[in-house]
């Protein structure tokens, strides 16, 4: 287990700012740890306006710790817009794990593929949850309850379990719990 403060990781804030999210574009990113270069992966950008095939392709090698050899991995994340307002859009990841296809901004490195924070098991540094991040444990609390949740209405009243749901999120649309998570990460 590692925390996400190890962890790879690509962000869309940083494809947007670096202006990658309009149209087609190429990129290497980079990462450090303790200064020294720990890798770096291509990546090809389509935003275009290519109907809805819209996808981020990853092109790296990857090595387990005990392998000799490299193994070149090239697949495609797809990415989904939203609107936002006033004709802006806003980029998603689409998690690559068949099993799990949440909508994410950022994704992280976890063995050789990069999947979202759920998938890969990151665990936030311990002391993110206290103070002022104690809302953020509630928040990924929250999200293991939801997918609990079989019934969300009864006779046209939520269900106890959606009740406590929206208690637990106070009521915050997945949008803005997504923006609370990143949030905390920049901090
Ligand atoms: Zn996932």
């Amino acid at each position: 287990m590692y925390t996400t403060d190890q962890a790879k990781r690509i962000e869309m804030t940083y494809l947007r700012k670096s202006g990658d999210l309009k149209g087609w574009s190429w990129r290497r990113i980079s990462w450090n740890y303790n200064g020294r270069p720990s890798g770096c992966i291509d990546v090809k950008i389509a935003t275009g306006s290519d109907g809805d095939n819209y996808y981020m392709e990853l092109d790296y090698k990857w090595k387990d710790h005990d392998a000799a050899e490299w193994t070149p991995i090239d697949y495609k994340v797809r990415l989904q817009p939203t609107s936002c307002g006033f004709g802006g859009r806003r980029w998603w990841f689409i998690c690559p794990n068949l099993n799990c296809r949440r909508r994410n901004s950022i994704l992280y490195q976890s063995g050789r593929y990069f999947v979202c924070r759920k998938c890969a098991g990151l665990k936030y540094e311990s002391q993110n949850y206290s103070g002022k991040y104690s809302f953020l444990r509630d928040l990924f609390e929250a999200e293991d309850y939801e997918r609990s949740i079989k019934r969300w209405y009864y006779r046209g009243k939520p269900t106890r379990k959606h009740r406590r749901f929206l208690k637990m999120t106070r009521g915050m649309s997945e949008n803005e719990r997504l923006d609370e998570c990143l949030k905390a990460l920049r901090a």
